[in-house]
């Protein structure tokens, strides 16, 4: 089978460009080989969150793998069959066990046999999606497409210590559905969720008190969960933006010199923004959803989106999709500034 050739450097030029293209090499069984990996950042090569996603996808797909380790810039991998099972993956700092998770799901969603996985990193990192996103917003979306995923958290994991662990529960689907997403269906049903670990509980009192003042909303939207079980000390707010057809979730890291009230506003902005927006899918959410559509417009089934104007990681993603699959992306730009993505 001919060997499908990625540049690493092109478009975003970061992570996102590997792991879509393992996942889509291990879902197609076409080998790839990448090259310049992660060529647009300033530290290129892969990374232990990257690597943790080469090693987990060469077990899962029985592939042959060569160039997977840390810093390398050139990676082959070449799949053979997709082996549901017991797994432990680590990604042993505190990189996101999420993104290994979203690296290998849609090898298990068609692997032989169900799947348990347990992964150990971050759950609650920087630049990559939280658990809850991974949790509250993406699986159940992924759900309405067919894809059967239970989640769960046994221990958080904040920057910089890491030491969380989630377990993934996976069965398989002969195919996956199409999914629109063009509206937003329903009015708005916040909630305010503040994690505190090892530090006061006080802190996430003081997040969710600067956000009820701001928008008036119930004391019952609003949470705060004293974490006992994580590796190391941390603090996020979340404000998820539930809808009836889809949720979106902003997330707000507490860090030390940064006053509770500071990071409350900031999380809050964040969701004022999206809301204003109008736009169903956020600019995470997108670039996200479009692995799983394509992979079942390449079945046949197609899907569509309304979302903001689209990021360098959804214009990459784009292009590695249509390398692998045989699908058409099409966007186009609304009169209100929004795009319509349709993927068939
Ligand atoms: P690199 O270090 O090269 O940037 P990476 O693997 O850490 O690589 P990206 O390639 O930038 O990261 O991909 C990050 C992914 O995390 C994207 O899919 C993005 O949508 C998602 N993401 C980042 N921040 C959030 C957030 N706050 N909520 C949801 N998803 C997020």
């Amino acid at each position: 089978m001919k060997t499908i050739m990625i540049d690493g450097s092109e478009g975003e030029g970061g992570g996102q460009i590997v792991r879509s293209s393992l996942a889509l090499a291990a879902v197609t069984g076409v080998p790839v080989k990448l090259v310049n990996i992660r060529g647009g950042r300033k530290k290129p090569g892969l990374l232990r969150q990257h690597l943790a996603g080469v090693k987990a996808i060469t077990t899962i797909s029985h592939a042959e793998t060569d160039g997977a380790e840390l810093g390398s810039r050139c990676l082959t991998v070449s799949p053979k069959t997709l082996c549901g099972g017991e797994y432990t993956f680590e990604v042993g700092s505190a990189g996101s066990a999420i993104l290994v998770a979203q690296t290998i799901l849609p090898a298990l969603l068609f692997a032989d046999k169900e799947s348990t996985v347990t992964i150990h990193g971050g759950t609650h990192a920087a630049w990559a999606p939280p658990y809850d996103f991974f949790a509250r917003c993406y699986l159940p979306l992924l759900e309405r497409m067919n894809g059967k995923v239970e989640v769960s958290i046994e221990s958080y994991g904040f920057y910089p210590a890491g030491g969380g662990k989630i377990v993934m529960r996976v069965q398989p689907s002969s195919s996956l559905n199409g999914l629109s997403l063009m509206e937003r269906q329903g009015g708005l049903q916040p909630r305010v969720h503040a994690l505190v670990a090892k530090i006061p509980g006080s802190v996430g009192e003081r997040e969710c008190h600067v956000i009820r003042r701001k928008t008036g909303w119930d004391e019952s939207v609003c949470e705060v969960s004293r974490i006992s079980q994580s590796g190391g000390p941390g603090n996020v707010v979340m404000i998820e933006c539930g809808f009836d057809n889809l949720a979106e979730l902003v997330i707000g890291f507490g860090k030390v010199g940064v006053r509770a009230e500071h990071v409350a506003r900031s999380v809050l902005r964040d969701a004022r923004a999206y809301l204003a927006s109008d736009v169903p899918v956020g600019p995470f959410l997108a670039d996200q959803l479009l692995l799983p559509m394509g992979l079942a417009a390449d079945a046949g089934q197609s899907s569509e989106f309304r979302t903001s104007p689209l990021s360098q990681h959804s214009l990459t993603h784009i292009d590695v999709l249509q390398r692998f699959l045989n699908i058409d992306i099409r966007c186009c730009e609304n009169e209100d500034g929004s795009v319509s993505v349709c993927v068939g």
